[in-house]
């Protein structure tokens, strides 16, 4: 095996010599480039260059579009589950304030009255009572009496509507040869405070509460309503009373304490005491013959408030007496306007 291997080794060489002279004699330069091949070969690999380019700029911007639609679809699902639990919980307010609303109606109309002659005018059940920042809005009506009282820093001064309203009517009036003008409007917590006051201390809390309103359970706080000339009871004899009772519905107000409902709204008749409701509510109320309690399906009673106290403790908070410390005579009047009482009261003071 040796000997064959040694035999056949020269033989080998002697290819791998004739092959290397072969190349080494081979003319290169006959496959040199001219000069206008080697540009064309450059402009080839110019054009191979800027087709790559070209390409990965493709590649770089489809995947930047892929990336935005992705982003855009999981932005709109994101956005879909946060509106889904938005109405959920949206819903379910609603639902709950539905459920708080109708447990608030069904106890607003009290079996109190059904002791008055008044039961077949009693509104049924299913009022809308909602409470704004301490405001009691019935039907979107914004109730002050003796059961729903105003916060103490309720101040908006006169309604401009309810004034508007009242000019209009004063110039009817005076086409009809009546003068109208505003005796009382607005009046603020504390103004009320101190007119309450003074009766309690001179005449005791009962008799404050037959000629007057405790603090914050005026109508007139609210600005929406006004005493109509004058505050005496005899005004109800006059042309002008009795053109405002056939008229101010036409412009939006209503007797607010009219005859024969002093039970149910807490007051004696004042057929000076305009509330403004708006002309449509106005004409039903009128036309209807109800009291504002009546048309509202709710009470007027201190003992039905939030705030309501008894005069006992009414008295021990102001600091004076229940009754009359002078031992004086009472007045069946009960007032949400001290003002009449304020001449009478005042001539007997003097
Ligand atoms: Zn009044």
């Amino acid at each position: 095996m040796i000997e064959n291997d040694n035999r056949n080794v020269p033989e080998e060489e002697r290819a791998v010599k004739g092959l290397e002279s072969i190349i080494d004699n081979y003319d290169l330069s006959r496959y040199e480039l001219s000069p206008e091949e080697k540009a064309r070969e450059e402009m080839i690999r110019q054009r191979i260059r800027d087709r790559r380019r070209a390409a990965e700029r493709r590649r770089i911007k489809r995947n930047r579009t892929l990336a935005l639609i992705v982003a855009v679809v999981l932005v709109f699902i994101l956005c879909r589950g946060c509106y889904a639990s938005y109405r959920k919980k949206r819903d379910e307010k609603q639902a709950k304030a539905k459920a708080t609303e109708s447990k608030v109606v069904k106890p607003t109309v009290h079996e109190e009255d059904t002791d008055s002659s008044q039961d077949e005018q009693q509104p049924e059940v299913g009022h809308k009572i909602q409470n704004v920042d301490g405001l009691t809005y019935v039907d979107g009506i914004l109730i002050v009496n003796k059961t729903y009282p105003l916060p103490r820093d309720y101040a908006p001064g006169i309604s401009t509507a309810a004034q508007a309203a009242f000019d209009d009517m004063t110039a009817a009036a005076f086409n009809d040869g009546l003068y109208l003008y505003v005796n009382s409007g607005y009046r603020s917590y504390d103004e009320q405070y101190m007119l309450y006051y003074n009766y309690a201390l001179s005449r005791g809390v009962a008799e404050a509460d037959r000629v007057s309103s405790r603090p914050g359970h005026s109508e007139h706080q609210s600005g929406l309503c006004f005493d109509v000339n004058s505050t005496d009871f005899s005004f109800s004899d006059t042309a002008e009373a009795r053109w405002l009772a056939a008229h101010c519905a036409d412009y939006g107000f209503i007797i607010r304490f009219p005859k024969g409902k002093e039970a149910i709204t807490g007051y004696e008749y004042e057929s000076w005491h305009i509330r403004y409701v708006g002309v449509d509510i106005a004409k039903e109320i009128t036309s209807k013959g109800l009291c504002l309690e009546e048309y509202l399906g709710v009470t007027s009673n201190y003992d039905d408030s939030p705030d309501g106290v008894s005069q006992q403790q009414l008295a021990e908070e102001m600091g004076v007496t229940v009754d009359d410390p002078n031992g004086g005579t009472e007045t069946d009047a009960e007032s949400e306007d001290s003002a009449y009482y304020d001449e009478g009261y005042e001539s007997q003071v003097q």
